[in-house]
């Protein structure tokens, strides 16, 4: 199976159609995640919305890439009590060697066997929420953030609920929030830019530059990513560039990422993001296939490397915590 069919493969059943949202009254998140010192300047609180346009074969929030919400399945958890076979309608879950076995395929997400799992071994990942209660969730951060933090919208891809953004970042603007955003720029320019623009940060993925590769390995072409970087710098908003480093996929693709941004004079910072190897186990909970399985972290010394060498570029590179 090639690349692209494991990308394909990736995605649930009709996800691939789902629409953009230009005004969603409610939004679907996974987790509002607080005191998050990884997500742009300061203490922050970031929330991970559903939905994602791409499908990296290393994704390290699989659990968004769906826009539904979705069920999960820890085995950890699971006590062997059988209780799930019994409560499933769709018929998706049956006793194998003394486990339950989920056919994810068969799953309608109807989260019966959520309920009927006491021990925690069955979870429904995604909730709906409206502007004004996650709104409400945030404020209760905001003692914390001091000078330089605030939220980030994060996912999966979070322009895909735009509409939602950008009713979020209206509110938290109203109460003096600082706002970003974890995008990566896959959209027509005219889609995003109001959102984008009413933001105080935009933090935003370059992959990789050679578009084969790019398409190869999140299924979508970086024309639109690079055109859209460039619009960003000429509309003087604030950005870092964000470059997942995966060894074997991209890693050679460093030095020509850090030449571009070293064209980009918006951009304050250029963080290369390791591969944690955590994901594989995600996707074992959701029932997806895992393209890039056995792979493992860069050596520290390696990420010294590339670091050095993004700089030598002209990037304002270093290494991001994982
Ligand atoms: S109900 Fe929960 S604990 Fe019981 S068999 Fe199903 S998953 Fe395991
Ligand atoms: S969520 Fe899926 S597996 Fe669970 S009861 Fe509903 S259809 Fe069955």
């Amino acid at each position: 199976m090639s690349l692209v069919e494991l990308a394909k493969t990736v995605a649930p059943a009709g996800l691939a159609a789902a629409p953009a949202t230009p005004a969603l009254a409610m939004g679907v998140v996974t987790e509002v995640q607080r005191f998050s010192v990884h997500d742009g300047p300061g203490i922050r609180t970031t929330v991970f919305l559903k939905g994602c346009n791409l499908r990296c074969l290393w994704c390290h929030n699989p659990e968004t890439i769906g826009l539904r919400p979705q069920l999960a399945y820890l085995a950890a958890n699971c006590v062997g009590c059988a209780a799930c076979v019994e409560a499933c309608p769709s018929g998706a879950i049956t006793w194998q060697a003394g486990r339950p076995v989920t056919d994810f395929a068969r799953c309608g997400d109807c989260f019966a066997c959520v309920e009927a799992c006491f021990a925690g071994a069955r979870v429904r990942i995604g909730r709906a929420v409206a502007p004004e209660a996650l709104l409400a969730e945030i404020m209760a951060d905001k003692p914390y953030y001091g000078d330089d933090g605030g939220v980030t919208f994060s996912g999966g891809e979070p322009l895909i609920q735009r509409g939602f953004v950008a009713q979020m970042v209206e509110l938290c603007r109203r109460e003096g929030i600082h706002c970003a955003v974890e995008t990566a720029l896959a959209f027509p320019w005219g889609s995003i830019k109001a959102v984008l623009a009413s933001l105080d940060l935009v933090m935003f993925d370059v992959k990789a530059m050679d578009e084969a590769l790019h398409r190869r390995v999140t299924g979508r072409s970086n024309k639109q990513v690079l055109a859209n970087a460039r619009r960003l710098a000429e509309a003087g908003i604030p950005a870092i560039v964000r470059t997942p480093v995966i060894p074997g996929v991209n890693e050679q693709e460093v030095v020509a990422i850090a030449e571009f941004v070293a064209t980009l004079d918006n951009v304050t910072a250029h963080e290369l993001l390791p591969y944690n190897p955590f994901a594989e186990e995600k996707f074992t909970r959701l029932g997806l296939p895992f393209a890039v399985a056995g792979l493992k972290a860069p050596a520290a010394s390696r990420m010294r490397e590339l670091v050095d060498l993004a700089r030598a570029a002209g990037s304002p590179a270093r290494r991001m915590e994982d």
